[in-house]
């Protein structure tokens, strides 16, 4: 498959963008040249825009029916509307359902790698697995472990929960990842064997890290006034592989912590900004050597869109009167900052031997001349530009299709 257009290449100065052309074989990218192409392009044109696949590093796939329930402050908002949402996914058939509905939404945003939770029930997220594995994203994915502080149902034996979890296997190019829920609603026992499992198996983990004000009360009270994140770190789930959420009330000892750990911090403005969280201080989650990726957190954030999530970056620093993120910096970090934050070697860039996700845009604004035109795209982004979503070599979403 042949496709040309304006490739992103983050590292071309100064505009980002350079006249080109893609040839992808089976799942990968086999060349890539610039300048015209050798011949009539499959996909693209000189009016089009390549870009990677873009990348959520933190999104809820249980939650997509409940995008947009406004005015809640994070505690009440899971105990109002996200468990019973979740409770619906007991059904293994429901589940794989959701999931499915879920990922095709993703791709026709442009996503087509993503970190994502299921919900605590091990054999409907093991059936959702297989459809986020059919349409060939690249995928951490797993359980949300859950043993207190939430509705019976969705509390689970720690034991059982882990055994479960041990017997989940890597699924095309979805792998499993040991995701404790959060410190509120995990037992010290469930984490430190949530611990010692992605250990042993070498899987990422993924959890929650001081969202708002009275959760960081909740967590304080739990575990006999330590820090968060020190609470993490005496069960052993602070590794190079750890992908923490939100970090947004976090102090310098704590961004020491994970920048010793080698973590990551899951970036979420939209959703903190949906709930009302707070404003993630990126500045100084940077200055303290943390590592950075973004993340949509639906339904905390209602937008599927990383291009929005990523202008909502922008917006949150200049709402703390720092420094901004570029459009190209935004570009980068939801591509290939995202796949080298989530351990993905060979995802995220359009280059040779990397895997074929990719993104054809059309533009309906003008890029000729603009001054920034990655700024143009970033910020106004139009998903009515998506034409097509290439997910390891496959057209999984076509515009025309909607035709
Ligand atoms: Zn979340």
């Amino acid at each position: 498959m042949l496709i040309a257009g304006l490739l992103f290449q983050p590292d071309s100065k100064p505009r980002g963008l350079v006249p080109g052309w893609l040839l992808v074989q089976a799942a990968t990218i086999l060349d890539v040249g610039t300048g015209p192409p050798p011949a009539r392009p499959d996909l693209g044109g000189d009016d089009c825009c390549i870009f990677p696949g873009f990348i959520d590093a933190h999104v809820h796939l249980p939650q997509f029916d409940s995008i947009g329930v406004a005015g809640l402050e994070l505690l009440d908002w899971l105990e109002k509307v996200i468990f019973p949402a979740e409770s619906r996914w007991e059904d293994p058939a429901f589940a794989a359902d959701m999931a499915e509905r879920a990922t095709d939404e993703l791709i026709s945003f442009g996503t087509t790698a993503f970190a994502a939770y299921g919900t605590v029930h091990s054999e409907s997220v093991r059936q959702a697995m297989t459809q986020v594995a059919s349409r060939h994203v690249r995928a951490l994915f797993g359980p949300s472990l859950m043993d207190r502080n939430a509705p019976p149902n969705l509390c689970y034996l720690a034991d059982d929960q882990i055994e479960a979890l041990s017997r989940f296997t890597t699924l095309d190019r979805v792998e499993p990842a040991v995701t404790p829920r959060f410190a509120v609603a995990c037992s010290p026992d469930l984490m430190t064997q949530a611990a010692q499992l992605a250990r042993a198996r070498g899987w990422a983990i993924q959890t929650h890290l001081a969202e708002t004000h009275a959760e960081l009360a909740l967590v304080s009270s739990l575990f006999a006034g330590r820090p968060y994140t020190q609470v993490y770190e005496d069960c052993g789930l602070l590794t190079p592989r750890t992908i923490l959420a939100h970090g947004i009330h976090l102090d310098d000892a704590q961004r020491a912590l994970l920048h010793q750990r080698g973590c990551t911090l899951a970036h979420c403005p939209t959703a903190n900004r949906f709930l009302h969280a707070g404003a993630m201080d990126r500045a100084a989650t940077l200055a303290g050597g943390v590592r950075l990726a973004l993340g949509s957190d639906v339904a905390g954030g209602p937008d599927r869109s990383m291009v929005r999530v990523a202008r909502a970056m922008i917006e949150t620093a200049w709402s703390l009167g720092h420094e901004a993120p570029s459009a190209r910096d935004c570009f980068h970090l939801i591509t290939r900052g995202n796949a080298e934050a989530l351990g993905w070697s060979n995802c995220g860039r359009l280059a040779p031997s990397f895997e074929a996700d990719l993104v054809v845009i059309r533009p309906t604004i003008t890029l000729d001349k603009h001054p920034d035109p990655l700024g143009a795209l970033l910020h106004g982004w139009d998903d009515r530009w998506i034409q097509q979503t290439v997910v390891a070599g496959v057209v999984e979403y076509d515009i025309r299709w909607r035709a």
